[in-house]
């Protein structure tokens, strides 16, 4: 110790004698770490480093427009020298041995050397940064010269400072990645796959055992699944009306629910295996950011930290809830409590008239619940065009026991025989329907982003009031090396905006740049029976924004497919730009209508006209020709019904 404290009194008495930077010198840390020596990553930035030993470390300062580096040190039990030392280097003596001086984008970057504060270090220990003549030579073990190396070899001066701290964080970690991936739902999974596809060494960390996030295990997969059995039962049910009569279905819980969690098993497994192939390392455990370049993982076996270049977040969202309900009742559910059909509710209640809401409904309702839904707004899926949302709210009305529009739910109480709701009209002060008892309660009022709770400002990752994470066009939040993806960063909260989103930020990560945010149109679907489903521009949206348009509706009741299914309530609205009549976007109701939207989507994306559309032949008799029909009355071209008046 005594040595030490000699060494760091001669350094001041040193620096005295040379010129000091300039006072506008602009700092940049970067170091490298070595033996026993930990970093205090809570205070990395303000280069506080700590040594347990007599053990050496350096931490290095590069000075911005000066020919000046400084050496900053700093032993926990040697307070007085934790000045910072600037310090005109002589070369040698474990010093820098290069004084190459090199511009990066404006930044000029001295040598960087590394000085031997302690017995135990090899003198010869020096790393000379030169972008012209790389060299890098450490005789301490652990250390990483090659990332050094690659950081300088590349141009651009904030990717030398990010590796070269990223550098310093791997040092300190259990394990380091390339790209870390936190959350493992669609928008994660994806990310870390074609992460790996194009040669990233990907951690991947997830705090449940299966990958597939909310979607797979939760969301898309499980409900529809149970929208499958329900459709078989309703189908059935309705064969009375062309002859055919089953009976009452004899549902077997069991059966469904094996059904339902067998087909989430093959998806989960399929991931697991294909994470394996990949070599991507999954790591179970829950994560929070520790600093810009280190994520904490409580895992299993204790905490873990793993450092990363890049790191994408893809923490999605959670179910929103309304505060002073009794959520430890376990009749009081979640979307994820509705997917485990613990029994079949008598008389079943959804707060909410949104998209998972009325597919939960759907499910209950065929299954032989009571299902009221209640929806403050004054119509069921608000976001969609309520033309398109007409045709469903006729089917259900007469098949749910009620649907209440512009009322809330103002309290929850748990009583023995039910949960008993108390409503609430919109307008203040109007009537309301008597308070009622159900046996469940399903909670279905949106999705909440996870912002808040990975610990994203010790990233500095900016997080706004509501918990999503702002992001550009490539999925880059305001820390240049952390990108974020999926629910947590915005509407539409859907899976397929996620993978997208994760495709396109690994890409980015992986250098090829041009990419950015470009599609079109997010298509949404209400897997309800029928089906809802929009994409682009709706006919409200087009009103408000005073789009220049035109429309085609085309009825099922003419579409011979439609009406052999017994199912002619649908309809297809296409909105063309008026006079190019590209178009702009497309909305429709019925059986299958998430399949049929896609032909729109592609015609959208490829800035497709009505003519494209008419004269492209589809199969006959095929719902699909509903698409094609709308073509045809935009072009006033239409045989199978009367041509619209012009
Ligand atoms: C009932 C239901 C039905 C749905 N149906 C559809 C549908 O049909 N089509 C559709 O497109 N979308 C559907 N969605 C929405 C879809 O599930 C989401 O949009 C999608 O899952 C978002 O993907 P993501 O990757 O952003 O996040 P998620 O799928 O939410 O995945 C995030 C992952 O991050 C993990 N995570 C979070 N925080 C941490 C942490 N601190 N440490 C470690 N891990 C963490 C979570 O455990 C989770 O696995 C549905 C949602 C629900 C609830």
């Amino acid at each position: 110790m005594k040595a030490i404290a000699a060494l760091a009194a001669l350094f001041c008495a040193t620096t005295a004698a040379f010129p000091q930077a300039p006072a506008d010198t602009q700092k940049i840390y970067v170091g490298v770490q070595f033996g026993q020596s930990r970093l205090d990553r809570e205070n990395f930035h303000e280069s506080v480093v700590r040594d347990d030993e007599a053990t050496a470390y350096s931490l290095l300062v590069g000075y911005r427009f000066s020919r000046y580096f400084a050496l900053e040190a700093g032993y926990a039990n040697l307070g007085e020298y934790t000045a910072e030392f600037p310090l005109f280097c002589p070369g040698g003596s474990g010093c820098a041995s290069d004084f190459g001086e090199t511009s990066i984008d404006g930044l000029v970057l001295n040598a960087i050397g590394i000085w031997p504060v302690s017995k135990h270090i090899h003198l010869k220990a020096s790393l000379g940064l030169n972008y012209h003549d790389l060299n890098a030579s450490l005789s301490t073990p652990g250390s990483d010269t090659q990332a050094l190396k690659s950081a300088i070899a590349q141009s651009g001066a904030q990717h030398v400072r990010d590796t070269l701290t990223s550098t310093l964080a791997s040092l300190d970690a259990d394990m380091h990645a390339e790209v870390l991936v936190l959350g493992a739902g669609p928008g994660g999974y994806t990310a870390a796959f074609r992460c790996a596809d194009l040669g990233k060494k990907v951690v991947l960390v997830e705090r449940y055992p299966s990958l597939g996030g909310v979607c797979l295990n939760v969301g898309c997969i499980p409900s529809k699944a149970l929208l499958h059995t329900a459709k078989i039962i309703t189908d059935a049910e309705e064969g009375a009306h062309i002859g055919l009569g089953f009976g009452a279905p004899k549902i077997e819980l069991d059966g469904v629910r094996k059904f339902k969690d067998g087909v989430v098993g093959k998806l989960t497994k399929g991931l697991a295996g294909l994470a394996k192939a990949r070599k991507v390392t999954v790591v179970e455990g829950t994560a929070q950011f520790a600093t810009p370049h280190t994520l904490e993982v409580e895992t299993k076996e204790g905490r873990k930290v793993f450092s990363f270049d890049h790191c994408i977040i893809a923490a999605g969202s959670q179910s929103a809830k309304i505060p002073g309900f009794p959520y430890d009742d376990p009749r009081l559910m979640d979307s994820t409590g509705a997917l485990e059909l613990a029994d079949i509710p008598r008389r079943l209640l959804i707060i909410g008239g949104g998209i998972i809401g009325l597919e939960m409904a759907t499910v209950y309702d065929a299954l032989g619940s009571k299902v009221t839904v209640v929806e403050f707004m004054d119509r069921l899926i608000p976001g969609a065009d309520p033309d398109i949302v007409k045709p469903l709210a006729r089917r259900i009305e007469k098949r749910y026991e009620k649907i209440l529009l512009k009322t809330k739910v103002a309290k929850i109480e748990a009583t023995p025989e039910g949960l008993r709701a108390h409503f609430e009209n919109a307008d203040a002060g109007a009537a309301a329907p008597a308070p009622e008892i159900y046996d469940r309660v399903l909670l279905s009022v949106g999705r909440r982003p996870n912002g808040k709770n990975i610990g994203a400002d010790k990233a500095g990752v900016n997080v706004n009031d509501r918990g999503w994470i702002p992001v550009d066009k490539q999925m880059r939040t305001n820390v240049p090396h952390i990108f974020a993806i999926g629910d947590i960063v915005g509407e539409p909260m859907l899976a397929h905006k996620a993978t997208h989103e994760g495709k396109l930020a690994a890409e980015v990560i992986a250098g090829m740049s041009h990419h950015s945010w470009e599609a079109r149109t997010i298509p949404s679907v209400a897997y309800t029976d029928p089906e809802v489903a929009w994409m682009g521009v709706s006919e409200p949206e087009a009103k408000q924004a005073g789009i220049e348009y035109d429309k085609a509706v085309f009825p099922w009741a003419a579409s011979g497919r439609a009406l052999g299914m017994g199912r002619e309530e649908g309809l297809t609205k296409v909105l063309y730009e008026k006079g190019t009549k590209r178009i702009l976007g497309a909305g429709i109701v019925g059986v299958n209508a998430g399949e049929l939207i896609a032909e729109t989507v592609l015609a959208l994306e490829m800035g497709a006209d009505a003519e494209d559309i008419g004269l492209t032949i589809h199969p006959h008799p095929t719902l699909s020709e509903t698409v094609f029909f709308s073509a045809e009355m935009a072009e006033g071209s239409i045989t199978d019904m009367m041509p619209p008046k012009r």
